[in-house]
């Protein structure tokens, strides 16, 4: 029996809480009731602390010790959507339901009652005498009357100081007012005109647009080449769902949210949409929150916990890079947002749009399967065509240890230099170098608490540990041997390749986009889009800047370690290198001018660099997804990582071993267990770690049987375990 929508002052109430508590917990309704998702405050203990109502109560505890709710939140009740959204996601990720209300919840201040903030609009007198300044804050506030403004924002628009308007205000020709803070954003215009598409984004989007109008949920694989247009096909998805009266969600990757791409968004729709992300302030945040509650924010730009927010219409997720790793969220509670949209998508009829150049093996293998539907864009839009591809042999070139672009490079270089192109040299490491060694005694330094080499930031004159953060001066001495002057950068890091090509090439302007240079995001951000226009010869960047940006000038492309990430055991290796070689080569010729990608390589003849080269994507799919289905690995299986973590080794390897003992559960479902076995990094800020792999078949019901499984363990002292459904990264 569902649970009665509304509950009368006394009657039970189970509120889920954010506390760590496992359970919902009975109060009892408040004076004038509440709604079944009603965001409350209950007392907790001593404290008091934020709820949701989500069911009856269960009426099993000493009714007479039963509290009352405390008060009402001033906000729209959760929607059964969203509640069953967190529960399904709950119970796919094993994670603990006052840890998935709390993605929900991440807005402070949500019970605060509304803050409030002076607004400005035309009054009715007149001004006794009237001056230039005078008439241009009236005609200003005349041309936008139904906007409302701050001092500040109405002073810039007027130009004028606000002294001028503070004059008018006490003639009464111009009112002062206060006004909460969380105003609704801007309505979005879905009519007016996009790009004139061509044949085949006009059919893309048509589809995607027809999907949207159904108001069921469908997801479609939309794939086509960097600069193909996806996202002007997308942009027609997210109108058709602001015609339909819908919300818009598009989720990118952190690094691509740009103003470049907000600037798109507000040429096609006439003003800027929600964006939600780790830089956003907290009122900010909590503007979002609300207004996309109350349906007031019509289309949200944002990182994966977009994902969580209440929206009250949702009508389409687009999630752009679908293949991207920073949709996985690897610390807390582990998902990935990728494959939570299509969750959240199923469950409230809307369509999802995965866009990528490179799809994931797993989107691809959905879209074989016949679960999603695929669309392609097969072609650049305009004259741009794909980069021309080439390797360089690096066994041929005889570079010095400590030099890193060939002379082959080089003299491509060279020639993009000469006819006033850019460049891109680059490079997936951060830092300056990944190793520093003492030449005396041959120590690497290491980070203190973790199982991992010191990365030196030369830029920040420290070392720093890719592990946990941790960083510390660059010695003088060998922390092993006290010899000094002794130790050496050993290996490249983007800093160190800036190095390398501003003593190639002093007379070009050299950029170098690493995030420790810039202060914020926004810098970051700044410089980026400085570069677009011209402003550096030469950029060397990071995976940073394989991810969306776009260099109109930019006509070679540079891999100087094409091999990198081939290494490793990782079952996502190739399928990695694959899509991160693609997506770069792709950042060449975007615009009239015909790129090259050139990639530095010792093995030009393995499969997975021929592939590349040969641009045969089709052809790379099959054979990996080949591959994983003989293994029985994902998409063509089922895995989870268990990792145990404590302070001490012995009990986290004793854990381990009852676990893979006891594997009862796991068998009664076909799954068998690996390990346990030190983790790839074994230590993590003074964490030891151990790691257990759990497979089964596609079909299996993994996540009761790991429930079970995992439920007999009882953690002792600091043990701490995680279960990481879907593992996308093994160390
Ligand atoms: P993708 O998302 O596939 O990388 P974009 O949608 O960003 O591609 O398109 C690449 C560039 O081409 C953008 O500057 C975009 O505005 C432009 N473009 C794409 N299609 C059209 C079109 N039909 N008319 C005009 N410009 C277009
Ligand atoms: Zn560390």
């Amino acid at each position: 029996m569902p649970p009665p929508e509304f509950f009368h002052q006394g009657e039970l109430v189970g509120v889920l809480t954010t506390q760590p508590l496992g359970r919902a917990l009975d109060y009892k309704a408040p004076e004038g009731g509440c709604h079944l998702g009603a965001f409350v405050e209950v007392p907790l203990g001593p404290r008091k602390v934020l709820g949701v109502v989500w069911g009856a109560g269960q009426g099993d505890y000493d009714l007479s010790k039963v509290r009352s709710v405390i008060r009402v939140l001033d906000a729209a009740p959760m929607r059964e959507e969203l509640r069953s959204f967190l529960s399904r996601a709950a119970a796919y990720t094993l994670t603990p339901m006052p840890a998935m209300l709390r993605l929900a919840t991440r807005a402070p201040g949500l019970g605060d009652p509304p803050s409030m903030r002076k607004i400005y609009r035309r009054g009715t007198a007149e001004p006794d005498r009237m001056t230039d300044a005078r008439r241009r804050v009236l005609a200003t506030l005349a041309d936008y009357g139904d906007l409302s403004f701050t001092l500040k924002e109405l002073a810039e628009m007027a130009g004028v100081t606000s002294s001028v308007i503070k004059g008018l205000v006490a003639q009464d020709a111009v009112i002062e007012q206060d006004s909460p803070r969380d105003v609704p954003f801007a309505r979005m215009d879905p009519t007016l005109p996009s790009k004139e598409l061509t044949a085949d984004q006009a059919a893309a989007s048509a589809l995607l647009a027809k999907g949207v109008a159904s108001e069921t949920y469908a997801t479609t694989l939309l794939r086509g080449v960097t600069g193909s247009g996806k996202t002007e096909v997308y942009l027609e998805a997210v109108a058709a769902a602001l015609k339909a009266g819908r919300q818009a969600l598009v989720l990118l990757p952190e690094i691509a949210l740009t103003e470049q791409f907000l600037h798109r968004i507000a040429a096609r729709f006439g003003t800027k949409p929600a964006e939600w992300h780790s830089g956003a302030t907290m009122t900010e945040r909590r503007r979002i929150w609300r207004m996309v509650g109350q349906g007031n924010a019509q289309v949200v730009i944002g990182a994966r916990s977009a994902l969580f927010l209440p929206f009250q219409n949702l009508g389409l997720i687009v999630v752009d890079e679908e293949h991207d790793t920073s949709y996985k969220q690897e610390e807390g509670v582990l998902y990935n947002a990728r494959d939570m949209a299509v969750l959240r998508a199923s469950i409230c009829g809307a369509q999802v749009v995965l866009a990528s150049a490179t799809p994931s093996l797993e989107s691809w293998a959905n879209a074989e399967a016949g679960k999603y539907t695929r669309v392609e864009l097969t072609s650049r839009f305009g004259p741009a065509v794909m980069p021309k591809m080439g390797a360089i042999d690096m066994r041929a070139e005889g570079l010095p240890s400590d030099k890193w672009v060939s002379p082959t490079l080089r003299a491509e270089v060279d020639k993009r230099l000469e006819r006033g192109e850019q460049a891109m040299l680059f490079i997936n490491r951060r830092g300056y170098a990944p190793v520093t060694l003492c030449r005396a005694c041959g120590h690497q330094i290491g980070c203190d608490d973790c199982d991992a080499r010191m990365v030196e930031h030369r830029f920040l004159k420290r070392l720093v540990c890719h592990q946990c953060g941790e960083s510390k001066p660059m010695p003088e001495a060998c922390p092993s041997c006290d010899a000094t002057g002794k130790l050496a950068a050993v290996g490249p890091g983007v800093e160190r390749l800036g190095e390398e090509a501003a003593a190639l090439w002093p007379d070009a302007r050299v950029a170098t986009l690493s995030s420790d240079m810039y202060g914020s995001a926004r810098a970051l951000k700044a410089e980026i889009a400085g570069i677009a226009e011209g402003a550096a010869d030469i950029i060397i960047g990071t995976q940073l800047v394989a991810k969306g940006h776009n260099f109109p000038n930019l006509t070679l492309v540079g891999v100087i370690d094409a091999d990198l990430g081939l290494m490793g055991s990782d079952l996502r290796a190739a399928e990695r290198t694959f899509q991160l070689m693609r997506q770069v080569a792709g950042r060449a010729g975007r615009a009239e001018t015909p790129g090259t990608a050139l990639l530095q390589t010792y093995q030009p003849d393995h499969p997975v660099i021929r592939a590349i080269l040969a641009g045969d994507e089709e052809g790379f799919w099959k054979a990996e997804a080949g591959e994983r289905r003989q293994a029985g690995v994902p998409p063509y299986g089922r895995m989870a990582g268990i990792i145990l973590s404590g302070p001490d080794v012995a009990a986290a390897f004793d854990a381990g071993n009852q676990l893979a003992r006891q594997d009862g559960p796991l068998r009664a479902v076909g799954a068998k267990v690996y390990g346990p076995a030190p983790a790839p990094i074994a230590r993590v800020r003074g964490r030891h770690r151990v790691r257990l792999l759990v497979k089964a078949d596609k079909s299996a019901p993994l996540q009761d049987a790991l429930a079970k499984w995992v439920g007999q363990l009882r953690l002792k002292g600091d043990l701490r375990i995680a279960v990481d459904i879907d593992p996308q990264s093994f160390y």
